[in-house]
């Protein structure tokens, strides 16, 4: 997600969170030695060598039962639940009321006898006295009408000693009648209905009741992994955790009524008029922007085919994806286009993506080339990526009343107007969202508990797309690396690794998941090489795609792929908020050579690479090693040997690959003669 106020923040009021740093210092305080604390004057505290990374015990067990590979891979015995649904939906505009019947056939592949299911009810954020972390409106939540499992109606009950369901704010468990055996299957029904916020949590809903985008709206299983089992924790406001499936679903809107939906449509003939079939089809080839509904043509009414009934269903389905939405509107202006994309099935030939774009134009005038910035979006990122995007259409959806940033959707964004913002802004928030079809999309991290693997890896692939869009941004990577320093410098950091739920108030969460996470890579990029970061890069996206990876799945991929233990940088900037400052401290003449003094004032590891220029013009090269540092030393010296010529110039990480806190002391320029 991009959030727009304030850029890229969000506030979550866990102040409880708060007090618990202030409760560990309260109850580790008497075990400290009196000595240990006599005279450490903040500034002469020993910096700390990092310790080895170790993952939490889920994942050591998750090794030792081989889910999981110490190379980073998905481990021999790696295993997913999967799910398939069939839904019948109907949303009536008029009053935003959406039912709908849904069976759910769960599959069981985990090696676990499973007795309870767990749903989420991603709606009941909205149902009164519910735990969320940002305001919302008030609809009531979902309304469960029948719960069948296997044919057999089952009731609410108190506790799971007979089978029978329980709804506790966002999560739905069902007390299966048998306990799931492993590789079996269980079918379950659920009718519901809920009223349409209008504003669910900048997330979805609907504008002036004409244009609808419908996310978080059918209970759904909750992730069952190989890590934690059930990880079904509820939505209150930020981010998600979704398990991938098959979809078969039928929406019903009054005709003149446009649908799109997640996956493909299966039935056009059945809803569109011909004209509109031929714009769609001319759409499929072409490279420009083609018009596929005009104001004219929503005044004319000449969209949709009618019907004797006054409705429309559209019927889709979609593989293999971690959710499934749709926007519906008869106002709506419709744009499309196609992406080239690299042979995605086998033919040699490269292939074609659709491209729309659901906008108003009395709203947001600048959405009338925005479907040419999802082609470019798609055709650069499924180069840079490695990974062609699989799917067979990627729809942005404005949506001006719900959302100001963007938000992501498996083939889908929602976007606010950027009305009084530039082209390029629309641009980047493009590149952004659309990015998020790698990650979290198609590599399904849990967005929840660490919200900087997608929202870093989607920052890191929009910063690589803007200068291949708009050639002359010179440096895209800076202005995050430098988001994040500022941070930094207020002391207003807060770790990485940290639940996405639970930050601090502040900028914490913005700067960990956004600016510094996206700023890592660059720098893992400028410390690796070009060359061995792409390889890492892609070989992580490509090994999780339509997975699950953690934290420690990415740590070990980057070192397999580097071939070093890393874990001084992942302890430094991914678990602690460790600042890097490297000084040129001093440049010394010393028995005719020079002698150079780096110093490193910082907590956070990382080789000194120093730019040494001499009298004669010429350019060297030096590296402190990071093991120089680890060593505990907090000095290096190099030496410049009297043959090489008199240094007049010294700069450490000239090209700025590094989050250097203070880069004024980087450089040494000799006036005089050393
Ligand atoms: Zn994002």
């Amino acid at each position: 997600m991009i959030s727009m106020n304030p850029k890229r923040s969000c506030t979550p009021s866990m102040t409880v969170v708060g007090l618990l740093p202030l409760l560990f210092i309260l109850l580790s305080w008497p075990l400290l030695e009196p000595a240990a604390l006599a005279g450490q004057a903040a500034d002469a505290v020993a910096r700390p060598i990092p310790e080895p990374v170790i993952p939490p015990p889920y994942f050591r067990a998750a090794l030792e039962r081989g889910t999981r590979s110490p190379d980073g891979s998905p481990g021999p015995a790696y295993w997913q639940v999967y799910s398939e649904y069939d839904i019948d939906a109907r949303l009536d505009p008029r009053t935003g009321l959406l039912s709908g019947r849904e069976t759910i056939r769960f599959h069981n592949r985990s090696p676990d006898r499973i007795p309870v299911l767990q749903l989420f009810l991603h709606q009941n954020i909205h149902k009164e006295g519910v735990r969320r972390n940002r305001p919302t409106e008030i609809t009531g939540g979902v309304r469960l009408a029948r719960i069948r499992v296997q044919g057999q109606d089952l009731m609410p009950v108190r506790d799971f000693s007979s089978p029978g369901y329980q709804e506790q704010g966002g999560i739905l468990y069902v007390r299966l009648p048998e306990s799931l055996e492993p590789g079996g299957t269980v079918e379950l029904e659920v009718d519901w209905s809920f009223l349409v916020p209008q504003n669910g949590a900048g997330r979805m809903g609907h504008s002036d009741r004409e244009m609808y985008f419908l996310a978080y709206w059918f209970p759904k299983i909750a992730v069952y992994d190989d890590l934690r089992t059930w990880d079904a924790e509820p939505y209150q406001g930020a981010e998600f955790y979704e398990g991938y499936g098959d979809y078969r679903v039928r929406l019903t809107v009054p005709e003149g009524w446009t649908v799109m939906a997640t996956g493909e449509l299966e039935n056009p003939g059945e809803v569109y008029t011909p004209r509109t079939l031929a714009r769609l089809e001319a759409a499929a080839v072409a490279d420009t922007l083609v018009p596929i509904v005009t104001r004219e043509d929503r005044e004319a009414e000449g969209v949709t085919r009618g019907s004797d009934s006054g409705s429309l269903t559209y019927r889709f389905t979609a593989e293999n994806v971690r959710d499934f939405v749709w926007t519906a509107s008869d106002v709506q202006l419709w744009t499309a286009t196609s992406a080239r994309v690299p042979d995605r099935d086998g033919d040699g030939e490269e292939d074609r993506v659709d491209i729309h774009s659901f906008w108003r134009e009395y709203r947001a005038p600048l959405w009338e080339e925005q479907a040419l910035y999802g082609k470019h979006s798609i055709e650069f990122e499924s180069v840079f990526t490695g990974l062609t995007y699989p799917w067979p259409h990627m729809t942005s959806v404005e949506g001006a009343d719900i959302i100001g940033g963007g938000m992501e959707f498996p083939m889908f964004t929602l976007m606010g107007s950027y009305q009084s913002r530039s082209a390029m802004d629309l641009y980047a928030v493009t590149a952004h969202e659309l990015g998020h079809m790698w990650v979290p999309m198609i590599v399904g991290a849990n967005e929840k508990r660490h919200a900087w693997i997608d929202e870093g890896f989607t920052t890191f692939l929009e910063n690589q797309a803007k200068p291949d869009y708009q050639p002359g941004i010179a440096d895209p990577d800076s202005a995050d690396m430098e988001s994040y320093l500022n941070v930094a410098r207020a002391e207003l950091e807060q770790p990485l690794m940290r639940h996405g739920d639970y930050y601090e108030p502040g900028p914490g969460y913005g700067t960990a998941s956004y600016a510094k996470s996206a700023s890592l890579l660059a720098t893992l990029r400028g410390l690796l090489g070009e060359e061995t970061f792409m390889r890492a890069y892609r070989t992580f996206l490509g090994e999780w795609a339509f997975h699950h990876p953690a934290p420690w799945d990415l740590f070990n991929t980057f070192e397999r792929v580097a071939g070093q233990d890393m874990d001084w940088f992942w302890t430094s900037f991914y678990f602690e908020t460790w600042r890097l400052d490297h000084a040129v401290e001093s440049v010394e003449s010393q028995d005719g050579a020079t002698v150079i003094t780096v110093r490193d004032l910082g907590w956070a590891f990382m080789p000194a690479r120093l730019t040494i220029e001499t009298a004669g013009g010429e350019t060297l090269e030096r590296e402190v090693p990071v093991s120089h540092w680890l060593e505990g030393n907090v000095t290096a010296q190099v030496r410049v040997p009297a043959s090489q010529g008199r240094v007049v110039r010294v700069a450490i990480d000239p090209d700025g690959h590094f989050p250097d806190f203070n880069r004024e002391n980087n450089l040494w320029e000799g006036e005089e003669s050393p």
